[in-house]
């Protein structure tokens, strides 16, 4: 074994949380021991050669992987967007599942990942008083340039940040983002919400990044919500684009923009284009026409390439589906699945 206990507990507790199993599931598969199970979970005592293969099978993961078990990292800084109440079994699971997802691409990416560009800014210490103000601020970081950001998965992945979509239904969140102080960060999108949701959980996501050290607060939420509505649509051209309050207007500025019908009229709200009773007015239209839960004229969705082109790269120089997938601890069905087929999820 190339790999220390400590690093073969934590591929372990990932693996295993991440596929949603308990303890005694593992049992179960495996023959192990409870006791002895939760000892190499905790990286008490080792477990023999056949035992490591017996998870190996039971996990699904090309045997040899534990005596190559990374070295385990310390904890990021993670942030999730909640919809509703989460259960903490669902979070601790996508929890494991972005870990996972981090060190496969990671290994993936290998010396090709980008080192991020996204540099952290802090609101009044730094002598910010909005974070708009940091939201122009991170658009100049970034070279954006004036006007409706057109793909902002690019925009993302340009400064070496690290997005998937995923399912992330059972924990009812529409983002997990992790940000490792010495490896890629990550943001994992949930599949299932329109295109426009998906651009603004990002810019949201870029907002914790950029302007928080811990989980989020309901204000550091806020914070991020007000950071992305400023990133999306800067209050000068918003402005300047402006045409008054009817359904066209604002369906115009939605496709220019590229963002919900309620995120232009929240904007508007913000920047005081619009009163509390027509904003009121505006929100009950949306809910009452449906225009809410279905987007109007819905955007294409973005599609995430880096860790595709890295792969592809990686099979062109001659690197076989086989080893990458060993190397992102997969069996090669699985990882094909995954970073190969399915433009959706690569
Ligand atoms: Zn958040």
């Amino acid at each position: 074994m190339t790999s220390s206990l400590a690093d073969r507990a934590a591929l372990l507790r990932t693996l295993r949380v991440a596929h949603g199993l308990t303890q005694a599931d593992l049992v179960e598969a495996t023959k192990i021991s409870q006791a002895a199970l939760s000892k190499a979970e905790r990286a008490r005592e080792d477990l023999d050669s056949d035992r490591w293969a017996a998870l190996e099978r039971a996990l699904a993961v090309p045997s040899g992987s534990f005596a190559d078990a990374p070295v385990a990292r310390s904890d990021a800084r993670v942030f999730h967007r909640k919809q509703k109440t989460t259960p903490e079994t669902a979070l601790k699971r996508i929890r494991a599942e972005l870990d996972l997802t981090s060190l496969r691409a990671s290994q993936l990416l290998g010396t090709s990942a980008t080192s991020p560009r996204l540099r952290r800014r802090s609101l009044p210490e730094d002598g910010f008083d909005t974070p708009a103000d940091i939201a122009a601020l991170v658009r100049r970081d970034l070279d954006v340039a004036a006007g409706p950001i057109g793909d902002l998965t690019a925009v993302v992945e340009a400064a070496g940040v690290v997005v998937l979509t995923a399912d992330l239904d059972s924990a009812q969140v529409d983002a997990i983002a992790g940000w490792p102080d010495e490896t890629v960060p990550i943001i994992l999108v949930s599949r299932h919400t329109s295109a426009e949701r998906q651009r603004f959980t990002l810019a949201h996501e870029l907002g914790h990044a950029v302007m928080h050290d811990t989980a989020a607060s309901p204000l550091h939420e806020q914070q991020a919500d007000a950071f992305a509505s400023a990133f999306l649509m800067p209050e000068r051209e918003f402005r300047r684009d402006w045409a008054g309050s009817d359904l066209d207007a604002l369906l115009r500025l939605k496709r220019l923009w590229r963002v919900s019908l309620g995120a232009v009229i929240r904007r508007a709200f913000d920047l005081d284009l619009v009163s509390d009773r027509e904003y009121r007015g505006l929100n009950v239209t949306l809910a009452t026409t449906g225009m809410r839960r279905r987007e109007p004229e819905p955007l294409a969705v973005e599609i995430p390439t880096m860790l595709r082109r890295a792969v592809e790269d990686a099979l062109s120089r001659g690197v076989t589906a086989e080893q990458l997938a060993r190397s992102a601890y997969m069996l090669e069905p699985e990882f094909r699945a995954t970073f190969l087929e399915d433009p959706h999820h690569a």
